[in-house]
């Protein structure tokens, strides 16, 4: 199950909680960035582009903690550069699970296999490994011959180890149908507990500008995947929530709501979210909340947001609503289990 139980009911009882309380703009879930350094230089990422300087930098495990605390929202996302280089992962994820927090370290995988021993399997940890197609498509995408086999035997080993194991798949335009079949058929067989998919954001500082989705296309590709996996009737367990996919086809209009995916990183708390880096920063997430401009953001509002579907924008908003009322709680769950099926 790509959202286990557990993780479902805790998320339910702290929207409600939001609800009672009355509250308009909360967090949900948390984009920790430890720090912008990778190991790989992927041609579409947006992060690796900064100067040396703050590419050499990293957070404390006290502001990664702090940060989490300050801001409260019960999921935490590791996003990055690539965490497993951070010298003290391990006690952020650690401090970050002893608040309770559901936890999703993502990775390239390329060192994870040698850092496993560092973490302790725990119902509320979760890698998601950054796989981008299915064999040589994932090296093109990342740039490096031979990524994919090392990700495959790293998510083995997680897996053998004890680990929940997901997926983070992100389509740029022309991406073959049938390569992405052969990536979520593989990743299944492995036993990974769920898929999480997104169109690419067009990234200003991204060296590949060419192959970003508009959202016409956006829509088109996922009416054809997802037509693709009915028809062929696959057993692709999305970590997206349903109404977030329904968004990606076209059946849905959301708007984004950014403060639900808040970013903070060695700069701070980063205005409006985590794909835009131009827009300045907030010392606290206090003033985050109160000082963005959120209502200049968005599709129609901001050029910068044009084609924007990305899950850590609209991902929150498909949540909130799915929550809304028990009607939708009801569609969500026949989405679900006819998923399952
Ligand atoms: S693995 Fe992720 S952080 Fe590293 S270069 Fe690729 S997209 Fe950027
Ligand atoms: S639409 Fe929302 S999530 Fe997307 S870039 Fe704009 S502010 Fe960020």
């Amino acid at each position: 199950m790509a959202v286990p139980t557990h993780q479902a009911i805790s998320i339910g009882k702290y929207l409600f909680k939001q609800k009672l309380l009355r509250r308009k703009r909360y967090p949900l879930n948390l984009m920790l960035e430890p720090l912008f350094r990778c190991n790989l230089a992927c041609p579409g990422c947006g992060k690796i582009q900064y100067p040396h300087d703050i590419l050499k930098k990293h957070i404390s495990v006290e502001d990664a903690l702090n940060a989490a605390n300050e801001c409260g929202a019960p999921m935490v996302t590791i996003p990055g550069g690539e965490p497993l280089i951070h010298p003290q992962i391990e006690q952020i994820v650690e401090g970050l699970l002893k608040q309770k927090r559901y936890v999703i370290l993502c990775t390239n995988a390329l060192l994870l296999e040698r850092n496993l021993h560092k973490f302790k399997p725990n119902k509320r940890f979760t890698f998601s490994v950054h796989m981008d197609g299915y064999g040589e498509h994932h090296d093109k995408c990342v740039d490096r011959e031979g990524t994919y086999e090392i990700a495959v035997r790293a998510i083995q080993a997680a897996i053998k180890a004890g680990h929940r194991v997901i997926t983070n798949t992100t389509v740029f335009e022309g991406h073959d149908i049938k390569n992405l079949a052969q990536l979520f058929d593989h990743m299944m067989e492995l036993g990974i507990e769920g898929l999480t998919i997104s169109p690419g954001f067009s990234y200003e500082k991204a060296p590949d500008q060419e192959h970003f989705l508009n959202r016409q296309k956006t829509h088109r590709l996922f009416q054809t995947l997802l037509d693709y996996k009915r028809q062929h009737n696959k057993k692709w367990d999305f970590s997206n929530s349903p109404f977030y996919m329904d968004f990606l086809e076209g059946k849905r209009d959301y708007e984004c709501t950014p403060w639900g995916m808040p970013t903070y990183n060695v700069f701070g708390w980063q205005k409006p979210c985590y794909l835009l880096t131009q827009e300045g920063y907030a010392k606290t997430f206090q003033e985050y909340m109160e000082s963005t401009k959120f209502e200049q953001y968005g599709t129609g509002r901001n050029e910068k947001c044009a084609n924007c579907m990305t899950h850590c924008g609209y991902e929150p908003t498909a949540v909130t609503d799915g929550m809304s009322s028990f009607g939708k709680m009801i569609e969500i769950g026949k989405a679900t289990a006819s998923a399952a099926r």
